[in-house]
């Protein structure tokens, strides 16, 4: 259970969100639709917990994990050692993780060797290995080709139904958002502001 409320988030001087109010209910399922530069991966890292600087309150139930806009990959560690050097888990478990994402037989590969896709599945790996209950997914399929999108698309949806967790997803996609989430909401205005979309 996440529950935010936010009077405003600032940068310097310009107040880029709020007054809004977020609540992700455990097994629900939510996307945030909203044009570039609106504040949806700011948003994001408030909800997540990565940036205190805000004006407002954050309270969060269980265990969560963060899948980020730019895969951020170790370069000089392949794919088991991505993720038991950041989440501390064994190598068991992260082949594990990779079988779930449909990269078994790419554990020794180095990000470098992996394609975008493959790499946004080595991320998506890396988020699974905590167990989370909550997964916060921003813009997980952005700048894949149709056919792969829609893939990781089905595996996503899969994953998450499989696990029962909760979901918070940002995408600039209709489609993306539906497939995955059960509800809609829209992220615009200056300061932004959630609504439901229409
Ligand atoms: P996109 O769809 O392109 O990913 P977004 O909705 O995720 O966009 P954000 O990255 O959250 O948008 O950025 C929202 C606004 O806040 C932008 O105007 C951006 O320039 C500004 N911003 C984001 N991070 C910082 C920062 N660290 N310092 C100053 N301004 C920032
Ligand atoms: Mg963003």
């Amino acid at each position: 259970m996440i529950h935010l409320s936010l009077q405003q988030k600032a940068f310097e001087d310009e107040v880029v969100l709020g007054p809004l109010e977020f609540k992700l209910q455990p097994g629900e399922r939510v996307a945030i639709l909203g044009p570039s530069g609106i504040g949806k991966s700011t948003l994001l890292r408030i909800i997540a917990g990565l940036d205190p600087r805000f004006e407002g309150t954050r309270h969060l139930q269980g265990r969560l994990a963060m899948v980020f806009q730019e895969p951020t990959l170790l370069p000089w560690r392949d794919a088991v050692q991505n993720i038991t050097l950041i989440t501390g888990v064994g190598v068991q478990k992260a082949q594990d993780v990779l079988a779930e994402v449909g990269l078994a037989g790419k554990e020794t590969q180095f990000p470098g060797q992996l394609s975008l896709g493959q790499q946004r599945r080595l991320s998506l790996a890396r988020a699974l290995a905590a167990d989370p209950e909550i997964l916060i997914l921003d813009e997980p399929f952005a700048s894949l080709d149709e056919q792969v999108a829609e893939e990781m698309m089905a595996l996503t949806a899969g994953l998450i139904k499989d696990r029962s967790m909760s979901c918070l997803l940002v995408t600039h996609s209709q489609r993306e958002a539906r497939a995955i989430a059960d509800h809609i909401l829209r992220l615009d205005g200056a300061p932004a502001q959630l609504n439901k979309a229409s």
